[in-house]
């Protein structure tokens, strides 16, 4: 039977059971292996102010944020888009049989 995808929608390989983590849209419980990872950095102070503390040798702090995302929540916010039928099949096929 053919497979959809190479790793079965998980980035964890043959790794067994793996922790948990909640979507930060819909709460939903997803394995961290399937969930979308996004990494944001912002600065509490305005950009142009930034700019010039550290043009004057500043160190100006900034809050990381990392953030889940299950993949139909990413997916509807625009994180990821579904590729071609196509362009699956093509990947998955080079990389089966090369
Ligand atoms: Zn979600």
């Amino acid at each position: 039977m053919g497979k959809k995808r190479k790793n079965r929608g998980y980035s964890k390989g043959s790794k067994g059971r793996g922790d948990t983590v909640q979507c930060q849209s819909c709460g939903a419980v997803i394995p961290r292996a399937k969930a979308k990872k996004v990494y944001r950095r912002s600065s509490l102070v305005d950009s142009s102010l930034a700019k010039e503390l550290r043009k004057q040798g500043a160190y100006i702090a900034g809050v990381e944020n990392i953030s889940y995302y299950c993949v139909s929540c990413a997916v509807r916010l625009g994180r990821y888009a579904p590729r071609a039928e196509e362009d699956r099949r093509k990947q998955f096929k080079k990389k089966r049989w090369e």
